[in-house]
């Protein structure tokens, strides 16, 4: 930290150098080694939230006909808040890298409730962006549009992977118009160099 940033938050603020030291530790070895393996989490929230939301009028129209038919005494006002307020979250997605397996990246389900994607944490960070993006492309091909079509569920996955990862190469792009086709051509064949070679890609 700046020394005359550190000597405001002592001198104005109250804090010793040992408060500073503590809180700078904390990022930089417990907050920063984690942001970084939470690739796109901003997408994997949203879609994530997405899918909560959807979710959630049914969730709560079961609870109440289990409560109507006698069969449980749940709270159901305590429920109904948890949900609304997000406390209560009715489908998760969980990143976990893992060591060499089959494909480069995979979704599993838990229960009914969410989805697990794993993915080889030995590649580039690049690499796992187009592969997490493809993975979110079926999460939200199935929970969120209910898409049951097998036949095209593979380019359906590239196609999310492909709109979200250039949605967020949106800064290089106003850099210089004049690259803008390259760039998207780029991130288009990353995506089917990752996810549609045989053999090699994720499922
Ligand atoms: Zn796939």
């Amino acid at each position: 930290m700046d020394k005359a940033v550190a000597e405001k938050f002592c001198d104005d603020l109250g804090l010793s150098k040992e408060h500073i030291a503590k809180y700078e530790k904390l990022y930089s070895e417990d907050i920063l080694p984690a942001i970084s393996r939470h690739y796109l989490s901003h997408i994997v929230t949203t879609v994530e939230e997405l899918i909560n939301e959807k979710r959630k009028q049914e969730f709560l129209a079961q609870i109440k006909e289990i409560n109507a038919n006698g069969k449980s005494e749940i709270d159901y006002a305590l429920l109904e808040k948890s949900v609304n307020k997000k406390i209560l979250r009715l489908f998760s997605i969980i990143l976990k890298p893992v060591g060499n397996g089959k494909v480069k990246a995979r979704s599993h389900l838990i229960g009914g409730y969410g989805v697990l994607i794993t993915y080889w944490d030995n590649l580039e960070e690049g690499q796992i962006r187009i592969l997490i993006a493809h993975e979110l492309g079926h999460i939200a091909n199935r929970h969120l549009f209910g898409n049951k079509e097998a036949a095209s569920e593979e380019g359906l996955a590239s196609l999310f992977a492909y709109i979200a990862l250039q949605d967020r190469s949106d800064f290089y792009k106003s850099k210089s118009k004049q690259f803008t086709r390259e760039f998207d051509l780029q991130i288009y064949n990353d995506v089917v160099n990752m996810c549609h070679k045989k053999n090699t890609g994720n499922r």
